[in-house]
């Protein structure tokens, strides 16, 4: 089908609304180019990129306003590595994992292991939640803040269940563009290739002392544990603002970027009240259109910085998201596997509000023209 063309009066001035790897400001992009072709290519062992790593650490930390004997650790491998790193070296015995999309699903199946009890999984269909419930026996609980598959956030509340029971929360779209408070969880872990507006390849996790007394207890119980998924080693070398391995620089100096304009900007409550502008001028249009309604239908759930909308039969959202993509405005696919007839656009921090309003009258636009 042929797309539609946009009058360049109605275009964002960034076509970027994928939900990861997500917009990254220009300008950071030209730093790293200008003053961090300096760093790049030296060596991870020297005090440039040392003090890089204790600067984000330092920066995280107020970002988040971490209470005292909290710390920030990070590690090689996304999201995703932290996961095994969690089974290996962070649930004791069992975990409760709350699945309401992919994200969540894929931690309650990586928590599946020889070594541990089976997991307590809380399913809830797509598009809506579920909460904790204290069990006895379950020593970490565990959702994501922001479920990025569906659009579906969550409160961060502590779980009062067993003495030493942690709460661990997946920030990995929520992190740094939905204020909530630190302590509420003991482990709130992400990678900085969606709000945090850098590339991928770490991890990082904000950690409260009683998550730091279980990874040292596991690490020290005999457990088999892989070097490189070890949280001992990451608290360790994290301390010494180093990784067990050669980290991604370029991902360390986009996020120290991105970690200083929200500061400066205002920190956590400015950046939340950046995303729910954004986020709310989606949902207010899609409210009051003939054709589209919001996936979540719970205004409660609503995320403020991924934006699920649903379109009736009379609309191919497939068509309008390709006819956007022709255009210059990319990633307004719903996630793969949910396999809705649905636009899926992130409004996290980096993205312009004026540049959300522009997109819903290019939708619009598309729209009326696709027929
Ligand atoms: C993207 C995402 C992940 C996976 O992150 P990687 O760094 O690619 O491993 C995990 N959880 C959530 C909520 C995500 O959005």
């Amino acid at each position: 089908m042929a797309h539609v063309l946009l009058p360049r009066e109605i275009l964002p001035a960034d076509g970027r609304f994928g939900c990861g790897p997500s917009k990254i400001a220009p300008a950071h992009l030209q730093a790293l180019a200008g003053p961090g072709s300096a760093l790049l290519g030296t060596s991870h062992r020297q005090a440039p990129v040392k003090d890089l790593v204790g600067q984000v650490r330092a920066e995280l930390s107020q970002l988040f306003r971490l209470p005292h004997g909290y710390e920030v650790i990070l590690g090689n491998g996304g999201s995703t590595a932290f996961w095994d790193a969690a089974a290996f070296g962070l649930i004791e015995k069992r975990s409760q994992n709350l699945v309401f999309g992919e994200f969540g699903g894929k931690f309650a199946a990586a928590a599946k292991t020889p070594w541990l009890e089976a997991p307590d999984v809380r399913k809830a269909d797509p598009g809506t939640s579920t909460v904790a419930e204290a069990v006895e026996g379950v020593d970490v609980y565990a959702w994501p803040h922001n479920e990025t598959s569906t659009g579906v956030s969550t409160p961060i509340t502590r779980v009062n269940g067993d003495e030493g029971a942690l709460t661990v929360i997946d920030a990995t779209s929520a992190a740094g563009g939905i204020d909530f408070s630190v302590h509420q969880a003991d482990v709130y872990y992400f990678a900085p290739q969606k709000n945090l507006g850098s590339d991928g390849g770490l991890w990082f996790a904000l950690v409260s002392p009683a998550a730091i007394e279980r990874i040292e207890r596991i690490a020290a119980s005999g457990r088999y544990i892989p070097e490189f998924l070890s949280l001992k080693n990451a608290l360790d070398n994290s301390r010494l603002n180093q990784t067990l391995n050669t980290p991604a620089l370029a991902t360390l100096f986009l996020l120290d970027k991105q970690l200083d304009w929200i500061l400066s900007s205002g920190g956590l409550q400015w950046a939340d009240a950046r995303t729910r502008e954004s986020s709310r001028a989606l949902y207010e249009w899609a409210e009051a259109s003939e054709f589209a309604t919001p996936f979540v239908a719970d205004a409660a759930d609503r995320s403020p910085v991924v934006v699920t909308i649903d379109f009736d039969a009379s609309v191919d959202a497939a068509a309008v998201a390709k006819s956007l993509r022709a255009n210059g405005i990319v990633d307004t696919e719903p996630y793969r596997k949910l396999g809705r007839n649905q636009l899926r656009i992130a409004t996290f921090v980096s993205i312009d509000p004026d540049d959300v309003r522009q997109l819903i009258r290019c939708i619009d636009y598309t729209l009326e023209r696709l027929g």
